[in-house]
């Protein structure tokens, strides 16, 4: 039997001596490196006692390394298991204690504090940071790994296999771990290859971290099947990405860093001139993003749709229009339907409802969550993804929010994406967020938190004006609130629970009539 996942990722690289990744400190890993330096880190993994099925957990910075640990993880036969850089020790505990990882690596600076909390899971603790030169030691799991044989036996693993448990990103409630199969990401990064129509000849600016299903599968998955090569950039910043862009081809990043660059002024056709695609998910670009960087660059941003339990369901088409404001078709093999949130029963064309989900891509289950993962999923083997949207007669997908959002005031259904939309389309507004509050009369009060341009000098009896003559009544804001910045989590998704503990009493003094 075969590795399912690694034989695909490397089943098509033409030529071994080709790049897979660049760094800007002038190193580069070529296709033999991979298999090398996987291989160590295999060796390594497999020395410490890992055995097939054992979790490795990883929360460490950025680095090709950390990639190549994944690759190792996943030829030893191990489930890989990335953590959020940003998660406290707190936090890690519960992931550590919950996955009960055989090893556990971590940043050589927080050795320390998360010591205990390996040693109380029984996880043994090593270490990787970022390289920094040939005699600078980069942590004990990367020394272990320079001393280790690079020749490794890979482990045969089914399509059925656990590859990587990754946490959700719990905006919307406890994280629950989900169990991701060596097919889910074999045949995500199949498709994605071949729909975006990647080739060795492209380039791929890497900026996203590499704890989430994006930066990790979808961009390095779908380079390395595709024998492609990147730039492996630490984090997004604009001076690099500016820098990198006359001899890379695509960009994968969230809506924030197209917001950004396009503040900045070198951003020009002339500037983007080498690229042939820009892709952007794990949140909403807005409509008005899209059309502003089309008018600058002359490419349409390629906006696709997905989520950790399911990696990518939908994509615009690569040939085609590219319609902003919608996430395009379901990828090939993959179904979508929209369904009644309560009774689960087909809704029609542009009916809104739940977006459900079924293909070779969707996850196996949450991480010993029996009853939680049987609650997801509709009895024909849909998953039930929790954003609502609608499906155009064109077949295009519009996602209209996650369904924890749905607002319900007085009895009615207010989709905030509506409100949103409408209240975006207001000289002077940059953005906004609909959330419902607590209301003493309504049950919940729609209430509208808007970011206007430094310029503007809009007044919440503006805004309501406007949209008085849009939105039916009960559409209309309780209350608009005027904020510097929305809060957002590192994938630009806004914090719409940050928000709501935020305000949650607003309207707690609000007398009865
Ligand atoms: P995560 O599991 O962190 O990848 O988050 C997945 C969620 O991000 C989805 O369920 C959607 O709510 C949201 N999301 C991802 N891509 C998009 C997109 N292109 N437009 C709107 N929401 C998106």
């Amino acid at each position: 039997m075969a590795n399912h996942l690694y034989d695909l990722l490397r089943s098509r690289t033409p030529d071994k001596a080709r790049t897979f990744a660049e760094m800007l400190d002038g190193r580069r890993y070529s296709y033999s490196d991979v298999d090398d330096v996987s291989g160590r880190f295999a060796n390594s993994l497999v020395e410490l006692g890992v055995k097939p099925g054992d979790r490795v957990a990883a929360q460490v910075e950025k680095s090709i390394e950390a990639i190549m640990l994944y690759l190792g993880a996943i030829r030893a036969g191990a489930v890989f298991l990335p953590l959020n850089t940003a998660y406290t020790p707190a936090e890690i505990e519960y992931f550590v204690g919950d996955a009960e990882p055989r090893v556990f690596v971590c940043d050589p600076a927080k050795a320390e504090a998360l010591r205990p909390i390996a040693d109380k899971a029984g996880a043994r603790l090593e270490t990787l940071g970022v390289w920094k030169s040939p005699d600078v030691s980069a942590g004990t799991l990367a020394d272990r790994s320079l001393a280790a044989a690079t020749g490794f036996d890979t482990v045969p693993r089914a399509a059925d296999d656990l590859g990587a448990i990754l946490y959700t990103s719990g905006t919307t409630g406890r994280s629950k771990g989900a169990m991701l199969t060596h097919d889910n990401l074999a045949s995500n990064a199949a498709t994605l290859a071949d729909y975006w129509r990647f080739t060795p000849d492209d380039v791929l600016i890497h900026a996203l971290p590499i704890f989430h299903t994006h930066g990790l599968f979808v961009a390095t998955n779908t380079v390395l099947v595709a024998g492609a090569s990147m730039i492996f950039l630490h984090r997004f910043d604009p001076d690099k990405i500016f820098e990198v862009m006359p001899r890379a081809t695509a960009m994968m990043g969230v809506p924030t860093f197209y917001t950004r660059l396009l503040q900045d002024p070198r951003l020009t056709r002339q500037a983007t001139a080498h690229m042939r695609l820009f892709i952007s998910g794990s949140a909403p670009l807005l409509a008005e993003t899209h059309r502003e960087w089309q008018g600058r660059t002359g490419h349409p941003i390629l906006e696709r749709y997905g989520m950790t339990e399911t990696g990518m369901n939908t994509s615009n088409p690569y040939d085609g229009d590219r319609i902003a404001g919608t996430v395009g078709f379901p990828l090939p093999g993959v179904e979508i339907r929209i369904a009644d949130p309560e009774s689960g029963a087909p809704l029609g064309t542009d009916e809104i409802g739940m977006i459900e989900v079924r293909g070779p891509n969707v996850f196996k289950g949450y991480w010993r969550m029996p009853e939680k993962t049987a609650a997801e999923f509709r009895p024909d083997g849909f998953f039930i993804s929790g954003d609502l949207g609608k499906i155009d007669a064109r077949g295009y997908v519009h996602i209209v929010g996650r369904g924890k959002d749905l607002i319900i005031t007085g009895g009615y259904n207010v989709y905030p994406k509506e409100v949103e939309s409408e209240i975006d389309a207001i000289d002077g507004v940059v953005e906004s967020a609909v959330i419902g509050l607590a209301h003493p009369d309504f049950g919940e009060g729609v209430t509208a938190v808007v970011v206007k341009s430094d310029q503007a000098s809009l007044t919440e009896k503006e805004v309501l004006g406007r949209l008085e003559t849009r939105l039916a009544k009960f559409k209309l804001p309780k209350q608009v609130i005027f904020v510097e910045d929305l809060p957002r989590n590192t994938m630009g998704k806004v914090q719409k629970n940050v928000l709501r503990d935020a305000y949650g009493a607003l309207y707690s003094q609000v007398p009865r009539p």
